[in-house]
């Protein structure tokens, strides 16, 4: 019924408890988790990520070089995270893109980082999941080079907090605008507002757990089983059933992933 389409199951902050908080993701009718797998110099965290998405039906993986960690993304890097990027439960590349509030790596680190995994994933063929965070003009031009207008499967906005014209700029090139917690914080009243109107072939659902936990968790740790939430919230907003929400973001999930080409797919669309 409900898809978290962002979230950070390899946190340290669900190493006790993770059993448990799968456990209540499928109580709460989630039945698919789209986990990111932030890669760093090294590919051992991504190796872990994907024993872990082998191990559930339900779970699949994004892998990419987030912008934080730009200052560490080589050719070679990328050549050695397209061979993993090929495991038949890898759905997306990212999290990729830009992120000028932190500035953990340079802007022209950020960039290189970001251009050559579009490239790669376009070479083979994943939609991408894009970070932006005070950046959104360079992500949108940056887009508009890439891709042409209506690129089936071009990938996701995450945790869109952006402006109407974004949006609109993006939804142009085919992607999807995936909403998450801050949805339900009380100052978001603008973002509501552009979440009403968002054409629902487009509009995703996601937790970025363990961060950005919805209201009435806000604070606390995120996880999965939340995003229902923030399904409720959506719905709220746009005058509808939460079920309605969850089969539609669902249904928007498989069309832009395509989970059934994974090996063990259990999604039902
Ligand atoms: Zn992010
Ligand atoms: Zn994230």
């Amino acid at each position: 019924m409900f898809v978290d389409s962002h979230a950070h199951l390899d946190s340290p902050d669900f190493q006790p408890d993770l059993e448990d908080v799968l456990a209540r993701a499928q109580e709460s009718s989630v039945e698919a988790i789209l986990t990111i797998g932030c890669v760093g110099p090294d590919l051992r965290s991504a190796e872990d990520l994907l024993r872990l998405v082998e191990r559930y039906d339900f779970l699949y993986a994004s892998l990419g070089v987030h912008p934080h960690d730009a200052s560490c993304f080589t050719e070679s890097l990328g050549a050695e995270l397209l061979g993993l990027v090929a495991h038949p439960k890898v759905l997306a590349w990212g999290e990729i893109g830009l992120d000028y509030h932190y500035q953990h790596s340079s802007p022209q680190q950020q960039r290189f980082a970001f251009r050559t995994q579009i490239e790669l994933a376009r070479s083979c063929d994943k939609p991408i999941v894009i970070h932006c965070r005070e950046a959104e003009e360079e992500v949108c031009s940056t887009l508009e080079q890439e891709f042409s207008e209506d690129t089936p499967r071009a990938g996701v906005l995450h945790c869109f907090t952006a402006d109407e014209a974004t949006a609109a700029r993006c939804l142009r090139l085919g992607f999807y605008i995936s909403l998450g917690g801050i949805l339900t914080f009380r100052k978001s009243e603008s973002l509501r507002e552009i979440a009403r109107d968002l054409p629902e072939n487009r509009l995703l659902i996601e937790t970025d757990a363990p961060y950005l936990a919805p209201v009435p968790h806000r604070g606390r740790r995120n996880e999965p089983s939340f995003v229902v939430k923030v399904a409720e919230e959506l719905a709220r907003v746009r005058g509808t059933m939460r079920e309605q929400i969850g089969a539609l973001t669902t249904a928007n999930f498989a069309q832009l992933f395509n989970p059934g080409r994974a090996s063990s797919g259990q999604i039902s669309d």
